[in-house]
């Protein structure tokens, strides 16, 4: 009995890739994005009104969505979180 032929796959080409240089401006460009402006009473991602604001984010209780407010210092976010009893002092 003579084997089954298997069909001849051509190989896939990828799709051509656009190549994108990583220069300070577009990282910039791109942390602004991520960033919120200010502290805000709406979160960012669900729009909902449910959340909580903490001294460097804004903690959304609807959605679990953590956005960081630019210029928010990350050391007060730290003392406030340990005070809260979120983290253990070392
Ligand atoms: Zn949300």
């Amino acid at each position: 009995m003579k084997p089954a032929r298997t069909k001849r796959v051509k190989p896939k080409v990828p799709a051509p890739a656009a190549v994108i240089r990583l220069t300070p401006e577009h990282t910039l460009q791109r942390a602004a994005k991520r960033l919120l402006t200010g502290p805000q009473t709406r979160c960012p991602k669900c729009d909902s009104t449910y959340v909580g604001r903490e001294p460097a984010f804004i903690h959304c209780r609807l959605c679990g969505k953590l956005a960081r407010i630019a210029n928010a210092p990350l050391e007060l976010q730290e003392i406030w979180e340990m005070r809260s009893g979120l983290r253990i002092a070392s």
